[in-house]
């Protein structure tokens, strides 16, 4: 047999964490990496966070799960400190960010059909998107790579340049039923919407009544110096789903939408056996506790732009091999020149300097660092990032 116990779905690098110690991951051989990847956007408050640990414990001793035949205190607390802090007036929480972007399709769509539209089933989503590897969250994303082995896809997705309205507004038919957007694009390179673009796409979703569903899988939670990162285009969505960030490294994700969104989602139309479960809610508790603590957005902001600065700076010194730095808050990526691949060159990072980071597409670098870091981790990501990059084109010339 060849075929390995972990199934080979992913390019697996030789690194092996086995510790986490703040800002910091520890490797089998004890070797420290800089972790500014925080496992894609998750581990939002590093990797040995007092209180994240704390409230895990304590809930674990007290009750990890129980069925949602139950009235869930834990559940409603959480819901409650989300509703009250965003758009949404409820909230069904998942376990992953693909069902919390499942969740939110199937409200669009019941959305309609209890409207007495039950036609309206169409979804709008948008080029190099990336919503999850279930089925539909596959059909969502118009990439070949996602789709190959797995057709039928699900029927029901239209696809469109991203930050292309009128693209999008060509696209509206009798059947359409919403759109579906990430504010800031992630695996597709670290892209943000334009405020046109996104004001416009609600707009076009309150002439015409259709759903705006907004995936903050990656982009929400703090990440960009707000909770959500809509919150700094002046628009609110009607639907949104969140993880990575939420359970800071606990599996949680949550569909949050407005009572309108939410309308079609009664008794029976819904449901996950751990979704919510009273573990969960305790992670996602303490993640608020410290997100939603005075100056901890500041910090994120100003963190931000530290490290933008410093790593346009860095830029400035290696024009040869990077053309420039986007994004918002502390996701940020770091667009490479066409002669320098950005995942071999993650890779080296890595290797050489302990430096974590994540290639993306569009030949990007992804530096996610958890929203904790300060100063001193940003000097030392950028310095030794700069070692590496006259190293990386050293060895190139050899
Ligand atoms: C990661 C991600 C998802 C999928 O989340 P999973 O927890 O892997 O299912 C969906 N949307 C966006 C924008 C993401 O970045």
């Amino acid at each position: 047999m060849s075929i390995t116990p972990l199934m080979p779905v992913y390019p697996r690098c030789d690194t092996r964490p086995v510790e986490g110690d703040g800002v910091y991951l520890i490797g089998e051989s004890g070797k420290r990496y800089l972790d500014f990847a925080s496992g894609i956007a998750v581990n939002l408050l590093g990797h040995s966070h007092e209180g994240l640990i704390k409230a895990v414990q304590d809930q674990a001793a007290k009750l990890m799960h129980v069925s949602n035949l139950y009235g869930s205190p834990q559940g409603e607390s959480l819901a409650q400190r989300l509703v009250d802090n965003s758009f949404a007036d409820t909230v069904f929480f998942t376990n992953s960010g693909a069902e919390a972007v499942e969740c939110a399709i199937k409200a669009a769509r019941r959305y309609h059909h209890v409207a007495g539209n039950p036609h309206k089933t169409d979804i709008i989503t948008f080029n190099n998107a990336f919503h999850g590897r279930t089925m539909a969250t596959i059909s969502a994303a118009n990439s070949a790579k996602m789709h190959d082995g797995f057709t039928p896809l699900l029927p029901g997705f239209k696809y469109c340049d991203f930050d292309d309205l009128e693209g999008a507004k060509a696209l509206i038919d009798e059947n359409t039923a919403g759109f579906l957007v990430e504010p800031v694009q992630g695996e597709g390179g670290i892209r943000p919407a334009s405020k046109e673009f996104l004001q416009g796409l609600r707009q076009l979703a309150d002439e015409h009544d259709l759903m705006l569903v907004l995936d903050e899988v990656q982009c929400g939670m703090a990440r960009t110096g707000t909770l959500f990162a809509y919150e700094q285009y002046g628009i609110e969505p009607d639907i949104l789903a969140s993880a990575k960030g939420i359970g800071g490294g606990f599996p949680l994700g949550a569909c949050l939408a407005t009572e309108k969104g939410a309308q079609g989602m009664v008794i029976g139309t819904h449901g996950s056996t751990y979704g919510g479960n009273p573990l969960a809610m305790a992670a996602g508790e303490a993640v608020l506790d410290a997100v939603l603590a005075p100056g901890f957005l500041d910090h994120v902001n100003e963190m931000g732009e530290r490290l933008r600065g410093a790593l346009q700076q860095m830029i400035g010194n290696h024009p040869d091999m990077f053309e420039s730095v986007r994004g918002m808050g502390l996701m940020l990526g770091v667009k490479m020149k066409p002669e320098f691949e950005s995942r071999p060159f993650v890779n080296w990072m890595r290797e050489g300097a302990g430096l974590l980071a994540v290639a993306a597409a569009d030949n990007v670098m992804r530096v996610l660092p958890p929203l904790i870091i300060t100063e001193e981790h940003i000097h030392e990501f950028v310095s030794k990032l700069s070692a590496a990059a006259d190293e990386y084109k050293a060895q190139a010339n050899d």
